[in-house]
């Protein structure tokens, strides 16, 4: 017997199955789809099994699979096809789009093995006549009686008893050892309050519904707080009833207890959670709980749309706007798509829901490709909370930087009455940097065309593209004057300074640092929950999702900085931002209100934001969109030249330049330019743009031309179709 096998090396140049013979006392035990050991070169590698053939031609000279890791396949059938599409689709290496799909414990990895925990119980071996008969010391006999009341007993109880007379019950084959599998991940089950679905949402569940059996893509378009998580719930309650499981996808950071809680008080025992604030133990628990098929729903983040449940009936992607939604590195691939094939393989309805989905899925329900579905109000019947656009350079010449008079007006009302504030710092491209105020020299990271991030608390500088990190300094490494001082406000100033204007309140500040610590960002909703603070604040993680009855007062302190980075989708992002963070004020009974801090305030993005405008938005962005030949009316591929040699890098791009600008001919080819920030981690980056609305030449002529540059070892081709950013 020969197996095929791909090799977990994710370069380019071996990304292809090797043949290697099956020893025969290995051959009953071979799948497809599970991971084996073999010789590779002079090392032992893992990788999967992809092909079984019983014979080919020069069977002698093949090396032998060593052994076999997996007794249950790892990529049932559905996801070994796509996996295939998928590196289609990516160009990425098949290995990496097998990789991504499975959790840490069962990737193709040499040296990384995770448990499973077991859980020991001891039975009596001996019948309860014999006990009584027998003759026991007293001890022995403690341990014996515990079995009375109860058939199992765990082990570790028993030693506590006395562990020497358990493990000579056990030796004598009085006690016998039972082991059972012990998931790690803690489910509660919370009771909760289930209300009947509104008119509006009934009609939304019923249109879905109607085409429960077929691969249909809708787009639920409802305002914050209409109840589309509720539609979400009926839904999958529906294809349970048949028989059928679902997936939940959420942005990342919104993945928050009081989304799980919401489907575990509902759903019980037939969910599993997929995300990255999971250990990798968790992960592989629920993972193998789903392949097993003992659980019927996985709510996770992106890589959860993998899940390999069988018989899927629904696939439900919330807040389908979010950028979390495409993965960064590769594969480059967006879990819409994924969604959407897995959609056509099980014949089962999509449903993207947003109260500000992206201009593209706007567009496409324009045209019909979605079926467009509508939440237009909030499901308390109030209205959506009143906006307040504060206008930012009056309020400094009047000396308020940070908090105009009608934010602290507002703030102190609120805490007055007992009501919570959540406010929003807008960080994003945008930190305190660090400066001399003798000659303007800023620290660099010096790997990253980037500059440093001040953290206080630490009292250190840090690159946030690298990780890169050093001691504060004091002296300006350019002039020697003693004169560097930190500038911009990260959320640790914003904090500070809060403090000082309410000295009073308890504020929560919630970041990227604050939530590394694992448990931290749940612990942290929890306490806001139960108003063990009066404030929120904090980054954008804190504007999806959250639900808290008692906010009435959201702040964004700077609207603008999302305005200000060079990118074709800030507009749109901005808007995004700023009416999922008003969303947050209001939800149940109290009204609510919002106060905007800006610059801007003339900006067609914050003018609609303050409307809840997003039709108006809409139609205009998408007038810019057409006039400058970006999505939806055009698609963007970005081709990026990597290498450490900043000529080498530059030649070649010149070169692939060209090359793309003769090949093309129905795509407009713009660049090479440097990308935005141009060295990460001493690679230099440039960057071409290719923008098109039907190029049947885009495929092939990419692939060849990574194929062209592959075993280069000092330049890199990456490509990324859909992008988030260029
Ligand atoms: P969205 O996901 O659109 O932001 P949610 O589903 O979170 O909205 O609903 C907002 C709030 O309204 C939640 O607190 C939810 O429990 C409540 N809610 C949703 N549907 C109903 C309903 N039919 N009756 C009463 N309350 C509801
Ligand atoms: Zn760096």
């Amino acid at each position: 017997m020969i197996v095929g096998v791909l090799v977990q090396l994710s370069n380019q140049s071996v990304d292809k199955i090797f043949d290697y013979q099956v020893p025969l006392d290995l051959q009953s035990k071979i799948k497809l789809g599970i991971r084996v050991q073999v010789p590779f070169g002079k090392q032992t590698l893992e990788g999967f099994v992809l092909e079984i053939k019983k014979n080919t031609a020069h069977k002698e000279e093949l090396k032998q699979v060593q052994s076999i890791i997996d007794e249950e396949q790892v990529l049932n059938t559905e996801l070994l096809e796509l996996g295939k599409w998928l590196q289609e689709q990516t160009m990425s290496t098949l290995i990496n789009c097998y990789q991504v799909m499975l959790p840490k414990a069962l990737k193709a990895k040499i040296g990384t093995t995770i448990s499973k925990k077991m859980d020991v119980d001891l039975t009596l071996n001996i019948s309860s006549e014999d006990v009584a008969n027998g003759k026991w010391n007293s001890s022995q006999q403690r341990v014996l009686e515990q079995f009375q009341s109860s058939a199992k007993v765990k082990k570790q109880d028993l030693l506590k008893i006395s562990s020497s007379s358990t493990k000579w019950l056990l030796e004598k084959g009085i006690l016998k050892e039972e082991q059972t599998e012990h998931y790690r991940y803690h489910h509660e089950f919370l009771e909760k309050e289930q209300y009947p679905l509104t008119e509006e949402q009934q009609q939304v569940v019923n249109q879905v519904l109607a085409k429960k059996n077929e691969s249909a893509t809708f787009l639920l378009f409802g305002v914050t707080g209409s109840g589309k998580t509720e539609c979400y719930m009926e839904l999958i309650e529906n294809a349970m009833k048949e028989g059928k499981s679902s997936i939940v996808l959420v942005p990342e950071i919104s993945l928050t207890p009081q989304m799980v809680e919401r489907f575990e008080s509902r759903f019980k025992n037939n969910v599993a959670v997929l995300h990255s604030r999971l250990s990798d133990g968790e992960k592989y628990d629920e993972w193998r709980k789903i392949a097993r098929g003992e659980v019927k729903i996985v709510i996770g983040a992106r890589s959860a749309i993998f899940a390999p449940l069988t018989n899927i009936g629904m696939i439900i992607i919330d807040e389908e706007h979010s950028s979390t939604y495409k993965q960064e590195n590769e594969p480059k691939y967006n879990a819409i798509d994924v969604a959407k094939q897995r959609s056509i393989t099980h014949h089962c309805p999509v449903v993207l829901g947003s109260a500000t989905p992206t201009l593209e899925s706007f567009a496409r329900a324009q045209k019909g490709r979605y079926q467009l579905l509508q939440l237009p109000h909030r499901v308390n019947q109030k209205p959506l909370p009143k906006v307040t656009i504060v206008d930012m350079s009056a309020e400094i010449r009047k000396g308020h930087a940070l908090f105009s008079r009608t934010l602290q007006e507002k703030i102190q009302d609120r805490l007055d009455k007992g009501e919570q504030i959540m406010l929003l710092l807008n960080r994003r491209g945008y930190a305190s940097f660090v400066t001399c105020q003798n000659c303007g020299h800023v620290e660099k990271c010096p790997n990253c065309d980037i500059t440093l991030t001040y953290h206080k608390s630490s009292n250190t500088m840090r690159c946030h593209y690298c990780g890169y990190g050093t001691k504060k300094i004091t002296k300006c490494p350019k002039c020697g004057e003693e004169a560097i001082q930190e500038l911009g406000n990260g959320t640790e100033k914003v904090e500070e300074e809060l403090q000082k204007h309410f000295p009073n309140s308890r504020i929560l500040r919630m970041d990227f640092d604050t939530t590394s610590r694992k448990g931290s960002h749940e612990k942290m909703i929890r306490s806001f929950e139960n108003h063990e603070y009066d404030i929120l604040l904090g980054t954008q993680m804190i504007a999806k999702g959250l639900d808290f009855a008692n906010v009435t007062l959201v702040g964004v302190i700077n609207a603008d900085t999302s305005l200000n980075i060079p990118d074709f989708r800030s507009s749109e992002m901005t808007f995004q931002l700023l009416n999922q963070v008003s969303g947050r004020s209001g939800r149940k009974e109290k009204e609510g209100e919002v106060i905007i801090q800006t610059f801007n305030q003339d900006h067609y993005a914050i003018h609609y934001a303050k409307q809840h405008d997003y039709l108006g938005f809409y139609h205009q962005e998408m007038k810019i969109r057409k006039e400058l030949k970006y999505p939806p009316f055009y698609y963007l591929t970005y081709v990026k030249i990597c290498g450490k040699d900043y000529e080498t890098c530059k030649e070649t791009a010149t070169k692939v330049g060209s090359y793309l600008k003769s090949q093309l001919q129905n795509s407009i080819v713009l660049g090479p330019s440097v990308c935005s920030v141009f060295r990460v981690n001493n690679v230099y980056r440039f960057g071409i743009i290719i923008k098109y609305k039907q190029e049947p030449a885009l495929y092939p002529v990419l692939s060849k031309l990574k194929a062209h540059y592959q075993s280069r070892r000092d330049l890199y081709v990456d490509i990324d179709f859909n992008p988030n950013h260029i």
